[in-house]
């Protein structure tokens, strides 16, 4: 088989789009997951902070083509108008719908092999996983690799309801959310956390979404872009009156309140047993929490004419500063179907 995507998320579903839609054939690709519905994941943490609407915008979708976007699918003035501003934030329910739609359309559970994978080996002429293969391209999407928990709390991306006193630590878009959440329950609410929040319309500065900015990134010397990336790391949440609430900040939760932890996810790719393997077999270079990558979202020492190894979503930050949104994978599935297409 030509293909493999290990992993079974949006940037897996994403990537299965994208090479269908280049004529690459079904029997052609294979899907090694833990979940046979790319959504399932993603829908539960969404839903635990009961998320109505995407940070992202009409471009946040899943299928291979820029056009129609989720406000054109939409349909409604109000949709496009908002959308020319960039002021549209779709639905969640439109786009997990239009998720399914795309799982469908493209044949999806045809490549689908419920799998967690251990090791992914490089080889002549292309890979193994887990022993399986040759594969001669591979593009990994395994997420992130699991929640940071705070002792005695429940996580934010977990579900849960609301105590009458509510402490939510954090900073970010899911602490955010809670205090609105929590809030409309009725809930006192205290924020425990370390900075001011900061706060930005989309994951990281708009300019990262494009190619002059991403030129600028990638000729940064590892260093920098180290400090970058952390950087852009921090968490924040949208501007706007929507999301300006005021809850009292303490040092520590106060005792009797429920604490719920806005957390987020363990970083960087010696948390993933994927990964961490790959590194220690084949000896990648790496920086701080950061695989390194090219600009194509490629591994180097892995990739040539002949084969290609890929790094899609959060793990492929080194190639795409917002490789943790849908648009991130969309750049590492595009570039991936290149590559594909160009070693017929
Ligand atoms: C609550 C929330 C809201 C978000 N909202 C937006 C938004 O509005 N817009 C936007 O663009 N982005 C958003 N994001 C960011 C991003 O789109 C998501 O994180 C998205 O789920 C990333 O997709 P993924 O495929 O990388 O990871 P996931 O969707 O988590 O999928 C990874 C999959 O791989 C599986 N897996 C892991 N290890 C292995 C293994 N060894 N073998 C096989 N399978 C494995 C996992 O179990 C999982 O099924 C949001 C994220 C969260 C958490």
């Amino acid at each position: 088989m030509r293909c493999a995507i290990v992993g079974s998320g949006l940037a897996a579903l994403a990537t299965y789009a994208t090479l269908r839609h280049a004529g690459v054939l079904s029997e052609e690709i294979a899907v090694f997951g833990t979940h046979a519905d790319p959504t399932s994941v993603w829908r539960e943490r969404a839903a635990s902070i009961r998320q109505r609407r995407m940070r992202s915008e009409s471009d946040g979708h899943l299928a291979a083509a820029g056009f129609p976007g989720l406000a054109v699918r939409e349909g409604t003035l109000s949709a496009l108008s908002r959308s020319v501003a960039n002021r549209y934030h779709p639905a969640v329910e439109l786009f997990l719908a239009h998720a399914n739609e795309v799982r469908d359309r493209t044949g999806w559970d045809e490549s689908f092999a419920e799998r967690r994978v251990a090791r992914i080996r490089a080889g002549k002429g292309g890979f193994t996983v887990d022993g399986e293969g040759t594969f001669a391209h591979v593009l990994v999407a395994t997420g992130h690799p699991g929640l940071v928990h705070v002792p005695g709390a429940v996580h934010a991306y977990e579900p849960h309801e609301y105590a009458p006193k509510v402490a939510i630590v954090g900073a970010g878009m899911a602490a955010a959310t809670e205090w609105r959440n929590a809030l409309a329950a009725g809930s006192e609410v205290v924020s425990i956390r370390r900075r001011e929040p900061l706060r930005r319309s989309l994951n990281v500065p708009r300019a990262y979404f494009s190619k002059r900015g991403l030129a600028g990134f990638h000729h940064l010397a590892p260093t920098a872009r180290v400090a970058v990336l952390h950087d852009l790391g921090r968490p924040s949440y949208p501007p706007g009156r929507d999301w300006d609430v005021e809850v009292p900040v303490a040092d520590a939760p106060p005792p009797g309140f429920q604490v719920i932890a806005a957390t987020g996810f363990r970083k960087g790719w010696r948390e993933d047993p994927v990964l961490a393997d790959l590194v220690a077999a084949h000896d990648l270079e790496t920086h701080d929490r950061f695989l390194a990558l090219a600009p194509d979202s490629t591994v180097p020492a892995l990739t040539n004419d002949g084969r290609t190894l890929s790094i899609a979503g959060v793990a492929g930050q080194w190639a795409f500063p917002a490789a943790d949104t849908i648009a991130g994978a969309k750049y590492a599935a595009r570039a991936f179907t290149r590559r594909v297409c160009r070693t017929r």
